[in-house]
């Protein structure tokens, strides 16, 4: 997989965390290859499990090497794998952690986008960057994650063919502030939907289309989001981009 990233021109990459388990794999994944870092965090499919001490064990890790941010964390009132009090409970204090730990968030919102923004502005001194991953929101909530200074992800579903508020919102998203990423396994773009599980290498395709939607080429997309990723998560040679 990650001789097909390099070969599509990704070469480097955050595997991010979405419970302990899955944190440490990240961890241990980064530790074996250059370009390769790790984030940690509990889903918030997993509220229910991350109790205080699971939250102990993620500061913890949250101290290893390589590891670049602090998630996929926040709220996910679609599905409600686990109860809405837990949810706003582990968002807190994920956003607490990764304000002791100097790290950025990655932002996990579905159906729940005002409580969401109304747990970050809370959140005190805070994480030190905060996106928006996998962007389903409309126009006007881009504007109001914009407005705060934080940064909007979008994945394989700005390539579908449903999926023009999506579109939408990437058009008023400067292209200082926009990021783009797989959510793999999930979300394979098209024209390569089908194509299960999504991998890096595919990326290429919702870079292209973002690139179309910006009217630009997709050399400049691709050097704006690399160097928004470099300089959000403050990886190595950030400033040579
Ligand atoms: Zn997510």
């Amino acid at each position: 997989m990650v001789a097909r990233s390099r070969a599509a021109g990704v070469s480097r990459w955050i595997t991010v965390g979405t419970s302990l388990e899955d944190s440490r794999k990240a961890i241990e994944l980064a530790g074996q290859y250059d370009g390769m870092y790790a984030t940690v965090g509990i889903h918030p499919h997993e509220a229910k499990s991350a109790d205080t001490s699971a939250l102990e064990e993620l500061k913890r890790l949250g101290r290893s090497d390589k590891v670049v941010a602090i998630g996929e964390t926040g709220l996910d009132f679609h599905y409600n794998f686990s109860k809405q009090p837990d949810q706003k409970r582990v968002f807190e204090a994920h956003l607490q952690i990764a304000g002791e730990l100097n790290l950025p968030v990655i932002v996990h919102s579905r159906n729940a986008f005002a409580e969401t923004m109304e747990i970050l502005d809370h959140s005190g001194r805070g994480p030190r960057g905060v996106v928006f991953h996998c962007f389903s929101g409309s126009a006007e909530e881009a504007r109001l994650v914009l407005e705060r200074g934080y940064y909007v992800s979008f994945t394989g579903v700005v390539t579908f063919k449903n999926a023009e508020k999506t579109r939408d919102s990437a058009r008023v998203v400067p292209l200082d502030r926009l990021m783009v990423e797989t959510d793999c396994p999930y979300m394979s773009p098209e024209p390569v939907r089908s194509q299960k599980p999504n991998e890096p290498a595919l990326m290429v395709h919702t870079a292209r289309l973002l690139a179309q939607v910006k009217g630009v080429e997709l050399e400049d997309l691709a050097r704006a989001t690399t160097r928004n990723a470099m300089t959000f998560f403050n990886l190595p040679g950030v400033g040579s981009v």
